[in-house]
């Protein structure tokens, strides 16, 4: 059986840098990269340029980061291993880690496989059509993108997250329209108040998106009422998701305690799980923020909590 001090689950920026962290402290830790839409890397690999990660003034692709993630990762001696990890067993220790091809036991482990973006299957919104060109799930990753500024932009959803990013996006479209399928939002009830109460902001009830056009960025949706089945076209310069997000923490089941939606619980203001030595850092346990600096802020703490607690138990 392969040994090791400390495995990672997850190639985004909270897996890397955990990696970054524990390779530095001596750890020659492990690394499932997994993979997200075929590649390693986590969701900024699906995105174009990222302009809010702190240390490129000019903004920087999101494949181009995660490279130099990467390679940071491996230049102070992390393992790769690009597989998906398919079960694990937290049940005693040291703890096994199943990988579609390698099986690994070890003193620790940290979880950072991350959560993906719901969409809805729209015409238009499809990869190779105006995904990344005008339709996005992340208001606070892109609404500050030129294509999106004094437009009308469309928010699909109902509950905290969609007037959250409506009213994000009020900032920069000149026009933010929340498109509800139903008569009500599920969100609070004083995120609706501000919603209603905000001038650049009306919700299109009943309604659903049904296509979205344009050339080289989205120009127009057609909304239609689910009542009257109507259709319009309307012009658009942007299309948001805000239909939830899904955490990849299925394989953990009955291994350690997630909360009801699926995110990994852990103690408040550490990444430390249910179970002693087994870490949760990035997406897969935030769903609140849900960055690229934040996950990695959390990674690096993942590493550091994973350090003083296998010094402590006499691991290292
Ligand atoms: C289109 C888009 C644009 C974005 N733009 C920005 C932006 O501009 N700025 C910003 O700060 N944030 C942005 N974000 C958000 C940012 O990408 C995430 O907050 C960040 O990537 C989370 O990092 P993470 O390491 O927690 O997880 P992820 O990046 O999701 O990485 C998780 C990794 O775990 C792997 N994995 C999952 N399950 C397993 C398994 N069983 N075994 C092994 N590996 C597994 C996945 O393959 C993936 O590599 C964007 C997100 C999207 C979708």
């Amino acid at each position: 059986m392969n040994k090791a001090k400390i495995v990672i689950i997850g190639s985004g920026p909270a897996g890397y840098t955990a990696a970054i962290y524990a390779a530095r402290a001596n750890l020659a830790p492990v690394l499932f990269e997994g993979f997200y839409s075929g590649v390693a890397g986590g969701q900024l690999m699906t995105t174009t340029e990222v302009e809010n990660y702190p240390g490129f003034p000019e903004g920087i692709s999101g494949p181009s980061l995660m490279d130099n993630f990467r390679k940071q990762a491996l230049r102070f001696g992390t393992t790769l291993l690009t597989e998906d990890v398919e079960s694990v067993d937290f049940q005693k220790s040291p703890y096994v880690i199943k990988g579609s091809k390698t099986t690994y036991e070890s003193d620790a482990v940290i979880i950072a496989t991350g959560a993906s973006a719901n969409r809805l299957d729209i015409p238009g919104a499809n990869d190779g059509e105006f995904w990344q060109k005008g339709v996005t799930a992340c208001a606070v990753c892109d609404g500050a993108m030129p294509i999106f500024r004094n437009k009308d932009l469309y928010v699909i959803g109902g509950g905290d997250s969609a007037v959250e990013e409506a009213l994000y996006l009020t900032k920069f479209g000149s026009k933010v329209y929340i498109v509800h399928r139903r008569h009500e939002l599920r969100a609070s009830k004083i995120m609706q108040e501000r919603a209603l109460n905000h001038s650049k902001v009306e919700i299109l009830w009943d309604t659903v998106i049904t296509k979205i056009e344009g050339d080289d960025v989205v120009r127009h949706v057609t909304l239609k009422n689910v009542k009257t089945a109507q259709e319009t076209q309307q012009p658009a310069g942007g299309v948001f998701f805000a239909v939830g997000h899904t955490p990849n923490t299925t394989f953990l089941k009955g291994q350690i305690d997630l909360h009801d939606n699926g995110y990994i619980k852990v103690n408040p203001g550490t990444c430390q799980t249910s179970r002693e030595l087994v870490f949760a850092c990035g997406d897969a346990q935030d769903h609140v923020y849900r960055q690229a600096i934040t996950a990695a802020g959390s990674g690096c703490m993942a590493a550091i909590e994973a350090e003083r607690v296998l010094s402590a138990r006499g691991h290292i």
